[in-house]
Formats: C-alpha cells, structure tokens, sequence
C-alpha cells in the first residue's frame, strides 16, 4: 500500500469557481455576516431569510463549475491510491471534478432535513418555488442538511478524519482559515502524529505555523507547484 496522502479543503478551493468564502471580500449577502444566519438560532427565529440566504447561494454553486484545482486533485485521487479529501464545503464541487474519496465533514447544501419527521433527502430545486421549503413526506419545515455553527458533527465523517489524520504521511491543507472546529484541529492532529503539512493558503493562518511548507498562492496555481514537488 501506498503512503496515505490526505487532502484538507475549505471555502478557498472553490473561490475561483466563483462560490464566495465565508471569510474575506465577496462574502456578504444583504449586510448579513454568514455567522449570523448559519446558526440553528438564526433559522428558528427566521427560517424565510436564512433560506433566501440558502437560495442565493445554491443559485450561485448552480452555475459553478469545478476549477483547475478541483480537477488537480481528482487526477492525483487517479494516479496515486492511497489518496483522500475532507472537505468543508457543501457545493459538490470535488465530486462534480470526478474525486471519488470525498468526506464531506459539514454536509452538503444540495440535501435537506426535515425538522419534522427527521427524513432527510436530496432537493435539486433551484430556485426554489415555495421558501421556506416544506417536507415532501410530511409538510413539516425543511433545513439545509449541512452542519451550522454551534452544531456538532457527523459522527461517522469526523472518526473516519480523525483516523486518517492520524495516519496520513502528508497533509495539503487547502484554503481554509483552520478558524472553524473540529476541522480546523486536524491539520494539527496529523502533525503530532509524524505528517508532514503542505498549506496552499494566499494569506497567513493559524496552519501556517506548524506547516512544512507554505504555498503563499491561489489554490489553482499552488497545487500545480505542489504537483512538482510530489
Ligand atoms: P473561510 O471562508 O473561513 O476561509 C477561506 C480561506 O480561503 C481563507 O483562509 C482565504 O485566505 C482562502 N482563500 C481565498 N481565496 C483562495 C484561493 N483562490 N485559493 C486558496 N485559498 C483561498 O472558509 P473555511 O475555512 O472553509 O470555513 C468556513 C465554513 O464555511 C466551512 O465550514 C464551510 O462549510 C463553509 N463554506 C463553504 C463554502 C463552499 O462550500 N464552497 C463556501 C463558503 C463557506
Ligand atoms: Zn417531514
């Protein structure tokens, strides 16, 4: 078996597919910070404006297409086995660029989850017709199936990163502030346990000082460099 390659993504690998990140211009939407509407106090108090919130941004990953780092990565999944990629992203775009190992540690924004009768399923509907969207088996308030601040986890995705942190001999971290937890932690659990970590990131972050290497670039150009130190 090969060496186990890990592969962390956050907002920044899909920025030059045109889906904006949390953090950082071209993030807002009506003067709304994300942090005060992905929150389950946000929706509760005003499902209606979360959800356009939600629409706005499925309208936009709608028309985006994988980029080159996107692609990047699916032949590097091709051509080296022992290759995975958790990601925090809830556009699809890893798996729409043809990767096949894809944790998705905060769900993905396609799904939705009844508040209801719990049922959970896939909802392609953009723009949506009714907001906020009902419960096809029950009517009930439907929610994005992804994971809000303050919530945890999927408990299978997070012990099966944490396995592979710890397990992995190198670790690309790619476009993520490392500001959001759990995920945030991993980059640092993989270190202790002997990894090395590469950071393609343009700007600093709390990763920066325990990687290896530093790749100061945009996520496109900094896997190309990656790809010739490999
Ligand atoms: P973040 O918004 O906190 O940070 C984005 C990071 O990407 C920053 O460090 C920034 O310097 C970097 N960046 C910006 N442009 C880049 C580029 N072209 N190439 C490489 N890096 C670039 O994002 P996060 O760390 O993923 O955490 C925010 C949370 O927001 C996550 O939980 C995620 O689920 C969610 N989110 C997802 C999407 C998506 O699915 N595309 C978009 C926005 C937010
Ligand atoms: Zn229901």
């Amino acid at each position: 078996m090969k060496e186990l390659i890990l592969v962390l993504t956050g907002a920044g690998i899909s920025a030059e597919s045109g889906v904006p990140t949390f953090r950082g211009e071209g993030g807002l939407w009506k003067q709304f910070k994300p942090e005060e509407l992905a929150t389950p106090q946000a929706f509760f108090k005003n499902p209606k404006l979360v959800w356009e919130w939600y629409d706005w941004r499925r309208q936009i990953i709608s028309k985006a297409e994988p980029n080159e780092a996107h692609l990047l990565l699916a032949e590097l999944e091709r051509r080296l086995e022992n290759f995975f990629i958790i990601t925090q992203n809830v556009d699809g775009l890893h798996q729409k660029a043809g990767s096949k190992k894809v944790i998705e540690l905060h769900g993905n924004i396609w799904r939705v989850k009844c508040t209801n009768c719990k049922e959970e399923y896939e909802l392609y509907e953009v723009p949506l017709k009714e907001i906020p969207p009902k419960c096809k088996y029950c009517g009930g308030l439907l929610r994005p199936a992804v994971v809000w601040f303050g919530e945890s986890l999927p408990e299978k995705a997070l012990s099966e990163s944490f396995a592979l942190a710890k397990n992995c001999k190198l670790f690309l971290v790619i476009g993520t502030s490392g500001v959001v937890y759990p995920a945030g932690y991993l980059p640092f659990l993989a270190k202790q346990h002997g990894a090395k970590i590469v950071e393609i990131n343009p700007e600093s972050t709390p990763i920066s000082k325990i990687a290896d290497v530093v790749i100061r670039e945009k996520a496109s150009k900094g896997l190309r460099l990656f790809e010739k130190m490999l």
